[in-house]
Parts: structure tokens; C-alpha cells; sequence
């Protein structure tokens, strides 16, 4: 089927148009100047600039796929979870489209969406597999059955994301909004060894309660600390270290603690997905320890990993192609709609 997808969650108003597993366009405008400022994003900001860019950015998707409006077969769009304010743009635009082209409409989970894209790049998913999460606001390792409806959440983060701390620790060393793409930079030029950080939940007791969960708070704390310190004894810090050090430790804990996983439930599949999977040190690390541990890794080109249409509109033909029932166009946005409902 000819899917259009709409995501307007946080800062980026996309557009995505797919047929079936093929991309045939995935434009995006994002508001992301307009808080760099700020450090992170401002609510009333995004919800204004998503109004403006819905329209032009549905004609540049239009004119890119070479279709119109009226070869569309559905429209699916983000629920939630996500900013209130920006959900219902996307939702409103979504369903004037549905009930004006009168095609079936789909409210689907943005982050079931994050993990659904990488079926544009590599095909169908395997079942089951695991899907390490990691993106701006969540970071969830899931057990995924059928990516339409059937799955498990088995860790999450019990304090940050991963994303919020790669945009944190940015703040802390002085460098520009959103952390992961500059950090990430940075540690190219930066020694991984140069500072040990903490590995969050993987000493023994806490392995215990926390197998498969995640903490970066402490971790965070740890950066700041040391930036403190570098500054109280005059000591001149070097952020590509401290980057490289800090991006180490996060690749560290994601990937060892997904490899785990996969072997303590016995699958043999592993998909990477959400903003912190674009991260060139975490997918290195991930293909290197899957590798060891006869796990098959893969991994969305790194410009599908960001908030983008196109990850809508794949799960929506996925879903379609299920034969799962479409939305009531009367559902509400849902801003913190969990990752086990994958449609409103
Ligand atoms: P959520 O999906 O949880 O609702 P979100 O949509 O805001 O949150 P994404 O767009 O999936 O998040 O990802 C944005 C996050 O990804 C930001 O925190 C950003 O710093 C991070 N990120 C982007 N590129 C990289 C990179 N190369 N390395 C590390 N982090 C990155
Ligand atoms: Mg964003
Ligand atoms: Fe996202």
C-alpha cells in the first residue's frame, strides 16, 4: 500500500511516503535552531513551528514521491508519546487528510515507529528480535514478537535517557544543542581511555533488581564532577577526552547489556533504533560484541535513526498489511502512550 506517514512529536515536522517496504520520500523540517538556545526544546515554540511547516513540507513529500494526494491508500501518524502541543498538529493534519481523502487512518506509537525503519533499509524484521531503543527521551531494550502488536518491554531506563544525557553532558562542556552529533564528533579526536566514568547498574547488587535497565544519571553527575574539579585546580580540560570518555562508557553499558540479553533470552536478532542509534561509537561497538556473541545486528542508516515521517508510514504498511483495525478518528493524542500499544 501507498503510506503516508506524519510525525510532528518533539521538533521535527516530517512527512514520509512509502510503498510497502520501499522509501520513496521523507522530507523534514525542524524547529532545532529555534531552541539551541534554550538547550533543549520549548514546547510552545515547536507547536507554532510545526503549524507553519506541516503544509510545505506535505507538498515537498508529495512532489518527491511523484504522487498526489489522491493515490494514497492510507495515513498513519504519531499518537504519542511526545510533546502535547506538537502531537496534535500532526494529528489534526493526519485526520483532515483521512476523512477528506477518505482512506483508513492509523494513530501509531513514535517509538515502535523507531524500530519499524530499519525495515526500509534491510527488509521484513526477524522474529523475534531484540530492540535496543535509545533515543531523546527513552531508552528501552524490547522484545519484539511482531512489531504490528506483540511486544515485551524487558529494560529501561530508571533515570535519563540516553539522548538526554549525550545533551546534558554537551551543556556541561560547552558545546551546542543537540549533544549527540557534537559529542560524537568530538570523540573522534578524544581518547576513550583518558577518563574512567561509571557503568550505571552493572555492579553486583545492582545487577540483581536491574539486569536489563539502564541509568545515566550518575554518569552525568560523574562528567560534572570532573569539569568541576579540572576547573578548581586550574587544569585545563580536553572536551574531545572527556567526550570520547563519556561516549565509551555509554556504549559500553548499551551494548553489553543488550548482547546479555539476547543470550539470556535466547534471541538470536538484534535491531538498533531512535536518535542515540545514529552514534558511530555505539554501532561499532554493538556489530563488534553481536559479532562475538552469534547475534545478528541491524542497524537503520544513521539518517533514519532521528525523528523523521517515513518511520510512521513503514509501520503503518506493516500494520496494514496485518490486517490490524485503523484508528477512530476521534482519538485524543496521547503524550506518554507506552511502547507495548503500538496503535491509538
Ligand atoms: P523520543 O523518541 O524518546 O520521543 P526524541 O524523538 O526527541 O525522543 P530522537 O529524535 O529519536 O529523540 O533522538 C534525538 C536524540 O538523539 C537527541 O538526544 C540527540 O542528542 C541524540 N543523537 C542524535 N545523533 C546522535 C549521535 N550521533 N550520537 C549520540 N546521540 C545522538
Ligand atoms: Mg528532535
Ligand atoms: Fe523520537
Amino acid at each position: 500500500p501507498l503510506v503516508l506517514g506524519i510525525e510532528s512529536s518533539c521538533d521535527e515536522t516530517s512527512v514520509g511516503i512509502v510503498r510497502g517496504t520501499e522509501l520513496l520520500a521523507n522530507e523534514v523540517a525542524s524547529s532545532v535552531e529555534l531552541h539551541a538556545r534554550f538547550g533543549g526544546v520549548v514546547p510552545e515554540v515547536a507547536s507554532r513551528a510545526h503549524l507553519e511547516a506541516m503544509v510545505p513540507t506535505l507538498e515537498r513529500a508529495l512532489a518527491k514521491a511523484d504522487t498526489d494526494l489522491g493515490e494514497v491508500d492510507a495515513i498513519a501518524v504519531t499518537a504519542g508519546p511526545g510533546l502535547m502541543g506538537s502531537l496534535v498538529v500532526g494529528l489534526s493534519a493526519a485526520k483532515t487528510l483521512a476523512s477528506v481523502l477518505k482512506v483508513p487512518f492509523y494513530g501509531l506509537n513514535h517509538l515502535v515507529g523507531h524500530v519499524a525503519v530499519d525495515i526500509l533499509d534491510h527488509g521484513p524484521l526477524p522474529t523475534p528480535v531484540l530492540a535496543l531503543l535509545v533515543s531523546g527521551g527513552h531508552t528501552q531494550l524490547l522484545e519484539v514478537r511482531d512489531i504490528t502488536g506483540d511486544i515485551d518491554e524487558v529494560g529501561t531506563t530508571i533515570d535519563d535517557a540516553a539522548g538526554e544525557a549525550y545533551d546534558k553532558v554537551a551543556r556541561l562542556l560547552g558545546l551546542e544543542y543537540p549533544g549527540g552529533p557534537v559529542i560524537d564528533k568530538a570523540a573522534q579526536d578524544g581518547d576513550p581511555k583518558a577518563v574512567a566514568f561509571p557503568r550505571g547498574l552493572t555492579a553486583r547488587h545492582d545487577m540483581a533488581k536491574h539486569r536489563f535497565d539502564y541509568s545515566f544519571s550518575g554518569l552525568k553527575t560523574a562528567v560534572a564532577r570532573y569539569v568541576e574539579r579540572s576547573e578548581r585546580d586550574g587544569e585545563p580540560i580536553s572536551v574531545d577526552d572527556v567526550a570520547a570518555s563519556f561516549q565509551e562508557a555509554v556504549a559500553d553499558v548499551l551494548t553489553g547489556k543488550a548482547v546479555d540479553a539476547c543470550q539470556e533470552l535466547g534471541i538470536k536478532h538484534m535491531v538498533l533504533g531512535g536518535g542515540v542509534a545514529a552514534n558511530s561509537r555505539l554501532r561499532t561497538l554493538m556489530a563488534e560484541r553481536c559479532e562475538k556473541a552469534g547475534v545478528e545486528l541491524r542497524r537503520p542508516r544513521p539518517g533514519l535513526c532521528t525523528d523523521n515521517g517515513a518511520m510512521i508510514a513503514v509501520l503503518g504498511a506493516q500494520v496494514i498489511e496485518a490486517g490490524r483495525a485503523p484508528s477512530s478518528l476521534e482519538i485524543p493524542a496521547d503524550s506518554g502512550m507506552p511502547v507495548t500499544q503500538v496503535i491509538a
